[in-house]
């Protein structure tokens, strides 16, 4: 479970005033949960998933995952970034088992694990490419394959699709859904896509620019088996 008090942000402005890009957020997010943050460009989406990741740090609240707290980054909270940033020098496969060194675990045990998951986004075949290879959508594939490899209690996907054609997209969203199913991971995902938000999640939060909050919130019907 995700535990979101209070949180504020404020970024320094070069003008020297400071900028409130989260203002007093609260939020609760069950584990299991597929929540999207949905908002127009600027109203604070990344910067709250980036609070959750432990990539930017709040002046005030505090984000907890089961009651840990989020301050530094952590293998229970995985990001994928719209810009799949994969290392453009090693093949999927590296890219995939690459973050598995920090779990100590033998390269060939690291490449059995990154394979499992190379195979789960079927990028079995493109294993041994180098991003360059790849089209778009393998590309965000392989992001998502490099991110299940930790297994991660949470995923946070910032724009995952954002920059692939309607058609890849569309695909994308069946298979993360699969993928959601199969793992049960908590995903936070952020769009500006309200259709995306809908189709893909349990409960939609809507951020307004100003001042930094989420000012709506609905439940999706889903229906999944
Ligand atoms: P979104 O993801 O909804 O597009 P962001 O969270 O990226 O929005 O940004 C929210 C606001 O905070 C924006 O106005 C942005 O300009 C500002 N902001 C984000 N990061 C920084 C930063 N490092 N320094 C200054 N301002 C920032
Ligand atoms: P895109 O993101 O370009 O819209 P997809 O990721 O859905 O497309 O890929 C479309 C198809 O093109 C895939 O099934 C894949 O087999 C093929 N493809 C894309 N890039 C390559 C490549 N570099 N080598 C071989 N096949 C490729």
């Amino acid at each position: 479970m995700i535990e979101i008090k209070n949180i504020s942000k404020t970024f320094q402005q070069r003008t020297g005033g400071t900028f409130t890009a989260i203002d007093n957020v609260s939020l609760t997010i069950q584990k299991g949960e597929f929540v999207s943050l949905l908002g127009p460009s600027g109203c604070g989406k990344s910067t709250l998933l980036n609070l959750v990741a432990g990539l930017e740090h709040a002046q005030q609240g505090t984000i907890t995952v089961n009651g840990k707290d989020c301050s530094t980054p952590g293998p229970d909270r995985v990001v994928v970034f719209q810009e799949h940033a994969l290392f453009p020098w090693l093949t999927v496969l590296d890219n995939v088992a690459f973050g598995l060194k920090q779990k100590g675990l033998g390269k060939k045990e690291r490449e059995e694990l990154a394979m499992e998951q190379i195979k789960s986004v079927h990028l079995s075949r493109f294993a041994d490419r180098y991003p360059h290879e790849l089209s778009g959508g393998m590309k965000q594939r392989a992001a998502i394959a490099r991110a299940l490899a930790m297994d991660p209690e949470i995923l946070l996907m910032d724009e995952p699709f954002a920059a692939l054609d309607e058609q890849t997209r569309l695909i994308l969203h069946k298979e993360l859904e699969e993928i959601w199913m199969r793992t049960k991971k908590t995903i936070l995902f952020i769009t500006h896509n309200i259709r995306e938000a809908v189709i893909l999640s349990d409960r939609v939060l809507v951020m307004s620019t100003r001042p930094g909050t989420i000012k709506k919130e609905f439940v999706v019907q889903a229906e999944r088996p």
